[in-house]
């Protein structure tokens, strides 16, 4: 059987979902208030330049897929940029992201334009050519396979459709990337402790960003997914990437 990482620990492939499902089962209920604590806001600023890249249309129907959507962010945020003919359908494999997502969405009157659902980005429960835009933020890292949620990225967007995909990624500013470590390492991880009791999610959270491909290389798996048009743009000097593709 094959290996992979969780965190900086080698485990078999088939393992890894399993122990990705225990972290967010575990910080679901803080999850939203752990990633302004430790992103100091940004994570607001990153997820807006995900939906201005997207730029839902204001006239026209058009269906976006959120996958690994969690509490609901990427979702909530696109439909308040888009028009009435907008549908969000969150897709998130763990059921306790999910009831916090249908819970801020009553709260903001949107539970008819966005939807939530329990599944796998490796193997969607969706038709071909299904959705205007795929979108997935801060999610892909998690996936064990992460070829596979690409091609059904792919299969699910309808031609012409765009995919987008928020990650972490390598600080290319001298100085910062020694800070953005120490943040990392010393700091995340007991800020974890103190607002939701678990170090060891966020010690894997700060672990598995360094084992995520490098964002050139990452792109090339964009594109042997069959996707055109693949571009990066660097955000916050390279902690975070924004991935665009397109099914053409
Ligand atoms: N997109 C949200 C955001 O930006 O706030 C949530 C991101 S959270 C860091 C990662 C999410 O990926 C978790 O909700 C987790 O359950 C989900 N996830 C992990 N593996 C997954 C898989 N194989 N399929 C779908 N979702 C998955």
């Amino acid at each position: 059987m094959a290996d992979t990482h969780f965190g900086s620990r080698q485990v078999p492939l088939e393992d890894k979902q399993a122990l990705v499902d225990d972290v967010f089962h575990s910080v679901a209920p803080r999850y939203d208030l752990m990633n302004d604590l430790m992103s100091l806001g940004l994570h607001r600023a990153w997820k807006n330049a995900l939906v201005t890249a997207l730029d839902p249309p204001k006239t026209r129907p058009f269906a976006l897929l959120d996958v690994a959507g969690g509490t609901g962010d990427i979702a909530f945020r696109a439909a308040k940029a888009a028009g009435a003919g907008f549908r969000a359908t969150v897709c998130d494999i763990n059921s306790d992201m999910l009831a916090v997502g249908r819970e801020r969405a009553s709260a903001r009157h949107l539970d008819e334009q966005v939807s939530f659902v329990e599944g796998n980005a490796e193997a969607l429960d969706f038709p071909d050519r299904a959705f205007d835009a795929y979108t997935i933020a801060f999610g892909i890292r998690n996936v064990p396979r992460i070829d596979l949620a690409l091609s059904e990225a792919f299969r699910v967007l309808k031609p012409g459709g765009r995919f987008l995909c928020l990650e972490f990624s390598t600080v290319d500013v001298p100085g910062l990337d020694r800070i953005y470590d120490l943040f990392s390492f010393k700091v995340i991880p007991p800020l974890g402790r103190a607002v939701t009791g678990d170090a060891e999610s966020y010690r894997y959270l700060v672990e598995s960003i360094r084992k995520f491909p490098k964002a050139g290389a990452f792109a090339e798996m964009i594109r042997a997914a069959g996707f055109s048009r693949v571009t990066l743009q660097s955000l916050s000097g390279g902690i975070v990437a924004l991935h665009s593709g397109w099914r053409l």
